[in-house]
């Protein structure tokens, strides 16, 4: 006797509408909208709407371009009494908008035929039954060949006693002040002239125009602080650069994981993590919108191709986790050493190679220039120390 048929609520039930949840629904929507239905996002959120900013270089064409509000065609970091101004032609560093983000995807869903937004709806419980995936919410439960786990936070993973799981955590005011005090033509990654003594700490600058930016309180380490630290740090250094009046016209906190830790194999063939949860956040710089976009984009290929239970596919390569881990856990060792082994990074490597090696495109020859950064012994003790990292896993 045949097992009873269940009807499906959805061929895709994507559980989570943020970044990754929604740029898998578009690229869905984009290439097989065969059926009505087929795909079904749902959140608990009513309100889907940008609370953050998205940046990177530029790098491959993603269906958000539209949301690319602000380029920078130069960048600098300031550590250590030096200034270090850089340039890549053709590879500006890009904001994109999150509201406007939310806006063209959720336009591109609502009018597809085959994907379905539903806000308004958690997931409870997601669980693979074998032939097909469970999603109890609130309203009731949901049926899916495939469920896409969006929900953002972080990996599941297997830490081990010598890795690293920092939280890169930050503070950002969009500010008006009453000078013009910023450079619009330059974006400002790193700004280590701020105290060292709770760990990494720069500020970030993204400037819109003389006299508005976004200036972000950031650190690299174990616990977030409390927000009037942060928010400390942003007075201090719009008072050290004589801003004068300072309107706060919009704030973002955040927290993403900078963890070398590995990533548990996918134990439901049926529950394909995305995004955070699929470890897309780069360990050594917290970028991962560019890593979602890419990752996403592999994998509705592989939909695209009629696979009907998606394989893994890795978010990045060994060899880049390797150059990741060793250059995190020599800043563990020597967390006063970041002005110094940014500043090196910045003014020793190519540009090139340094856009290619945070973009994840590079080759060895990227990654050996940008552990030039880090002193020669070091980096040889810490491979060695290091070797239970990527040994015996
Ligand atoms: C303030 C901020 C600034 C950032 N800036 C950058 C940057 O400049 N460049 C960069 O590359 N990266 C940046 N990041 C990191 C990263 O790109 C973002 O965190 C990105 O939003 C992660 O996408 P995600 O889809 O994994 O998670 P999210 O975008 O957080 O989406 C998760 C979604 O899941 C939903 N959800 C949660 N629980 C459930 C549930 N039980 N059921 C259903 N849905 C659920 C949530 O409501 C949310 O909509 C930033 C992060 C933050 C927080």
């Amino acid at each position: 006797m045949g097992a009873a048929r269940v009807t499906l609520d959805a061929e895709h039930v994507i559980v989570g509408a943020g970044c990754a949840g929604l740029s898998l629904a578009v690229r869905l929507a984009m290439r097989t909208p065969r059926e009505r239905g087929r795909v079904l996002v749902i959140d608990p959120r009513e309100e889907l709407g940008g609370d953050r900013t998205w940046c990177m270089f530029r790098g491959a064409p993603h269906p958000f371009e539209r949301a690319i509000t602000h380029r920078w065609d130069r960048w600098r970091v300031i550590a250590g009494g030096r200034v270090i101004e850089r340039s890549v032609p053709g590879r500006p560093y890009e904001h994109v908008d999150s509201t406007r983000f939310f806006e063209e995807a959720i336009a591109r869903v609502e009018t597809s035929e085959g994907v379905r937004l539903e806000r308004g709806v958690r997931a409870d419980a997601i669980v693979d039954e074998g032939a097909q995936v469970r999603i109890e919410t609130g309203g009731g439960t949901l049926r899916a060949r495939i469920a896409w786990d969006a929900r953002g936070g972080g990996p599941d993973e297997r830490p081990r006693e010598d890795d690293v799981r920092w939280i890169q955590h930050f503070v950002g005011w969009v500010v008006r002040t009453e000078r013009a005090i910023f450079e619009p033509g330059i974006a400002t990654l790193m700004d280590f002239s701020v105290s060292q003594s709770r760990g990494p700490h720069f500020v970030y600058v993204l400037p819109y125009a003389a006299n508005e930016a976004l200036v972000e309180d950031t650190y690299f380490g174990d616990v977030p602080l409390a927000v009037a630290e942060y928010e400390r740090g942003i007075r201090e250094w719009l008072d050290a650069h004589h801003a004068g009046g300072v309107e706060i016209v919009r704030r973002e906190r955040g927290q993403i994981p900078m963890s070398t830790a590995q990533i548990t194999p996918r134990r439901d063939p049926r529950i394909v993590p995305i995004g955070l949860r699929a470890g897309s956040a780069k360990p050594s710089s917290g970028y991962a919108f560019a890593f979602i976009q890419r990752h996403v984009e592999a994998l509705a290929a592989r939909v695209d191709r009629g696979e009907t239970v998606p394989p893994e596919v890795a978010v990045r390569s060994p060899i880049t986790t390797f150059y990741d881990r060793v250059f995190l856990a020599y800043l563990r060792r020597h967390p006063t050493s970041a002005p110094e082994v940014f500043g090196s990074l910045f003014a020793r490597t190519s540009p090139e190679r340094l856009v290619r090696f945070l973009s994840e495109e590079g080759g060895v020859g990227d990654h050996l220039a940008v552990m030039n950064a880090v002193p020669r012994l070091a980096v040889m003790a810490e491979i060695a120390r290091s070797r239970g990292l990527w040994m015996g896993r």
